[in-house]
């Protein structure tokens, strides 16, 4: 299902029709190359004034990030009708519609790092562990950062599912996900479909993003990263991953829209001089949410790991603060606990 490379030059100024490849690495063409953020900003970044303020104390963290145990008996299957989700942590969203159950960018482990001992602390636990987890039909990648791409948890999840779980990649991180064991993997290049045998009626897209893949110092932009698209016969989810805020998300709306349900990140995004170039900030996931004409949406990636220097509880205000400044309702972009299920759409 893999696209022929091409080594077209990227243009900031036309809609990307496929991503762009040159010398053995994937360019950002909404850059016009590739990230710009090199040692000298990482070490200025890593010395600015820190105001995430996680607490040390459990207690304060389970009353301001409380944690719900998801029942395990709804989310067994996917619903009736509707859409389900349910939000694990980070960017991990367990998303359940149109007789298909598929998780984003899993992560289960204690900490997001090249070693179990190293990287970031996760400093809000996962609602359920993997062996908790109802028969899974596919999983989306997003990109081969740490934090979206776990080998641990890649291993767990083969361990459980086999050859019967689906995994969707996007170009040349197919070869790293069959090192780790997955059987059944498609990659695809931004804009290509595909569905799996058993849902035949369930299309999976891969969309661009503005963003950019690492794991080790020498495989930087060697793997593509995106977004997914997953539209049944009722309901579509986007899964937006990580990136920046760039004019693709209204191509994406244009393209695919409206969804049923977007999730939306809205974390690591301070300071912005350094983190705009890679993370979109809150005023911007609400711009995402319109030009992808979402009618809800879903925050991720925040309240999990401390990635960044903005407060860690600023989601849950801002994000309402931001939808009333746009003229939306507030009820329409959302933060949900850790485990907490949204079903939405359903018919009763
Ligand atoms: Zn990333
Ligand atoms: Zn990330």
């Amino acid at each position: 299902m893999a696209a022929n490379l091409t080594e077209e030059s990227a243009s900031c100024q036309v809609g990307i029709t496929k991503s762009v490849y040159k010398n053995g690495h994937f360019m950002n063409p909404f850059k016009d190359g590739q990230q710009q953020s090199n040692m000298l900003s990482v070490f200025k970044f890593m010395a600015e004034k820190n105001n995430s303020k996680v607490p040390s104390s459990q207690s304060v963290l389970d009353e301001t990030l409380p944690i719900v145990k998801p029942d395990a008996t709804e989310i067994s299957t996917p619903p009736e009708t509707g859409i389900r989700l349910t939000w694990i942590g980070h960017a991990t969203v367990l998303a359940q519609f149109d007789g298909i159950t598929v998780l984003t960018d899993p992560i289960f482990t204690d900490r997001c790092g090249m070693m179990s001992w190293q990287g970031p602390k996760r400093f809000r636990p996962v609602p359920l562990k993997v062996n908790e987890l109802p028969k899974l039909d596919a999983v989306v990648i997003s990109h081969s950062h740490y934090d979206h791409l776990s080998r641990p948890t890649v291993l767990e999840l083969n361990k459980k599912f086999g050859k019967d779980l689906h995994w969707f990649v996007p170009l040349k991180l197919g070869e790293w996900m069959k090192a780790a064991g997955c059987e059944t993997v498609t990659e695809l290049d931004w804009w290509e479909e595909a569905h799996m045998d058993s849902h035949p009626g369930v299309m999976f897209a891969c969309t661009p993003t503005d963003h950019w893949g690492m794991r080790n110092p020498t495989d930087r932009y060697k793997v593509l990263w995106g977004s997914w698209v997953i539209k049944g016969p009722n309901h579509s989810f986007y899964f937006a991953g990580d990136t920046a805020y760039c004019r693709t998300f209204k191509e994406i709306g244009q393209r695919y829209g409206p969804f049923s349900v977007a999730a939306i990140p809205v974390g690591a995004t301070e300071p912005r001089w350094f983190m705009k170039s890679m993370h979109c900030n809150i005023p911007e996931a609400v711009q995402m949410h319109q030009e992808l004409k979402a009618k809800k949406s879903l925050a991720i990636h925040w309240g999990t790991f401390n990635l960044s220097y903005e407060h860690y509880l600023a989601p849950l205000t801002e994000i309402k603060e931001n939808m009333e400044k746009a003229g939306l309702p507030a009820e329409d972009f959302l933060t949900k606990k850790h485990g907490e299920i949204w079903h939405l759409f359903a018919d009763n």
